[in-house]
């Protein structure tokens, strides 16, 4: 978080949390604060809530709240720094150049702007070669046959490797030594005589971007017939192909939108698609999908429709990808597309022959994985207990996967009565596999609502706001000890720790301080329609604290009293008793 007097602080206050969110949000003024559409969650009336005077936000409907940082980060799905960045950048702030830990780590990354530079030099390569070449023409007639006219070439960057075995390394030669050619994966090194030449010859070529854009390998589909018909960038050190999904640096701001994604098996399709109009699809450009490649689309939606080829490379991948995918708690459903006349379809060759019209209807319809599994079990033979027990046994493992019991044990009734299981072992099997994970069902947010009590809630608020008496008010609190005990007592301490430093209360820094509940109701009563704080009430809402604290003491001292009637201690306890009861007396 940012600290007091660093960059990320400066940046933060002369950012105005407002515009920031409001770049975002659609945000109308409600008295002196701004609400509009959550978009963390759906709604249709507004519960989102920003604050211009405390830079903070507040959503009454899911509970994300925080500063502009925890904003830009749960908005754009990034971390801290990149969060920092996008702060200073909409503030026309200069950011500082990071500074590099070492030697090796600055040749390192001098490394990889060279290697990304090299790319953009070869990206440029490969279209001149399209536009300009006898070779290229030939080129775009397949491409144009493919369905990829001028338009399309051009917004995904499609190229041309010639023919020729060292067009390219002639063309970069003169800028960068064998050793970085090589590195950059763009050209590779024959292994006997150590000679150099052109990785990609005679194939489309096809840009791969990293998140940010960053043309980071290429992707090349054959010509002819030449093997293998689709030829990737090695991995380099600016490129692992686990890493990274085809389209991803397009598609963020519809995945975002939509929450969802369509996940294709190679760039062709992901074109395709993404042609129909469909921008939230992403490639996986390798048969299955990867765990960081989860990890990366996790960042932006949980809900994935997988579309990959109907062959059984495709299925295969499938499945396994769908494992992954449900063990890392994502709403998963399986779009398999009908085989266009003798064709089995993949969505490129779909698209360009039945239409995008089509396409999408079906990937409304498509079923949860769930059925798309119980479909491919139940093309196993299921007339003898043998065959049964198959098809429960590939199913098994994706019940077991999926970390909500609830869910779990919808989907093994749901499989028993599906594949027509009446055998108890198969039955017990399922439900077996139902109920042993360890994850657990996972919870909506918990809405605090009225937790706690309404002098409570006042305290606190003048503990943040009255900047006049706070840090007297902080010290009454912590002498007297009133807090301690009350639901509310992590918020209390960590707001009077704040009051205490005669610092400013800002009330992310404390919010960050507190776990999720208390984060959430330290917001929830920062939000709240409230009057301007008083000394006066601030003592009256002591008083009531104080009386409170005696009742709980009188009665604890009852309890004793009538715990043990002949303890030695008992003339103390009754003077107590006396006391406390005064006190209350004095009060009424
Ligand atoms: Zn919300």
């Amino acid at each position: 978080m940012a600290e007091a007097g660093s960059f990320a602080e400066k940046v933060k206050q002369q950012a105005d949390i407002v515009r920031v969110v409001g770049e975002y949000v659609r945000l109308k003024k409600t008295g002196k604060d701004f609400s509009g559409l959550c978009p963390f969650h759906q709604e249709k009336t507004p519960s989102f809530t920003v604050s211009p005077i405390k830079q903070i936000f507040y959503c009454f409907g899911c509970g994300k709240g925080g500063d502009v940082y925890n904003f830009v980060m749960d908005m754009e799905k990034c971390e801290f720094p990149e969060a920092l960045k996008v702060v200073a950048e909409k503030c026309g702030i200069a950011i500082p150049r990071p500074k590099e830990r070492s030697p090796e780590e600055r040749k390192e990354n001098q490394q990889r702007a060279v290697l990304v530079d090299i790319h953009r030099e070869a990206q440029t390569f490969f279209l001149e070669q399209l536009e300009g070449t006898p070779e290229g023409k030939a080129a775009r007639a397949y491409l144009e046959d493919r369905g990829l006219d001028k338009d399309a070439i051009a917004c995904f960057g499609i190229g041309y490797a010639p023919s020729g075995g060292d067009s390219l390394l002639r063309h970069l030669k003169p800028k960068y030594n064998d050793k970085l050619l090589v590195d950059s994966g763009v050209v590779s090194r024959d292994q006997s005589a150590g000679r150099l030449f052109d990785r990609f010859r005679r194939r489309i070529t096809f840009p791969i971007s990293n998140e940010s854009g960053k043309i980071v390998a290429f992707g090349a589909r054959a010509l002819g017939d030449d093997m293998p018909k689709y030829l990737n960038s090695p991995e380099t050190p600016i490129y692992s192909k686990s890493y990274v999904l085809y389209h991803m640096d397009r598609a963020k701001d519809a995945l975002r939108r939509q929450d969802f994604a369509i996940l294709v098996e190679g760039y062709m399709d992901a074109i395709a698609v993404a042609r129909a109009g469909i921008n939230n699809v992403v490639a996986s450009c390798g048969t299955s999908l990867a765990e960081p490649q989860i990890k990366l689309l996790g960042r932006f939606t949980r809900r994935v429709i997988v579309n990959y080829d109907p062959d059984t490379a495709g299925q295969t991948a499938t499945e396994r990808s769908l494992a992954l995918l449900l063990e890392h708690d994502f709403e998963v459903r399986v779009l398999a597309l009908p085989p266009v006349g003798n064709k089995k379809a993949d969505p490129d060759l779909f698209i360009r022959e039945m239409g995008a019209e089509a396409y999408l209807k079906l990937l409304k319809e498509a079923p949860p994985y769930v059925d798309y599994l119980i479909a491919r079990a139940r093309q196993m033979d299921l007339t003898t207990g043998e065959g049964k027990l198959r098809a429960v046994n590939f199913l098994l493992p994706y019940v077991q996967k999926i970390p909500n019991r609830i869910l779990r044990s919808e989907w093994a009734t749901r499989i028993a009565q599906q594949l027509r299981l009446d055998e108890p072992v198969l039955r017990a099997a399922l439900s077996k596999a139902a109920t042993e994970r360890r994850g657990e069902v996972k919870t909506q947010p918990e809405l605090v609502g009225r937790a706690a009590k309404p002098v409570e809630r006042r305290l606190i608020r003048m503990l943040a706001e009255a900047e006049g008496f706070r840090q007297e008010l902080a010290n009454h609190l912590q002498n007297a000890h009133l807090y301690h005990g009350l639901e509310t007592e992590k918020i209390f301490a960590a707001l009077v720790i704040a009051s205490l430093s005669g610092q400013p209360v800002q009330a992310s820094e404390v919010g960050a301080l507190l776990e999720d509940r208390d984060r959430r109701l330290l917001f929830e009563i920062l939000f709240e329609a409230a009057s301007e704080p008083t000394w006066e009430e601030a003592m009256s809402c002591i008083e009531a604290l104080e009386n409170r604290q005696a009742e709980q003491e009188l009665a604890d001292v009852q309890r004793s009293i009538e715990a043990n009637p002949a303890a030695p201690e008992m003339r103390g306890l009754l003077e107590k008793k006396q006391e406390l009861m005064r006190r209350l007396a004095a009060t009424r």
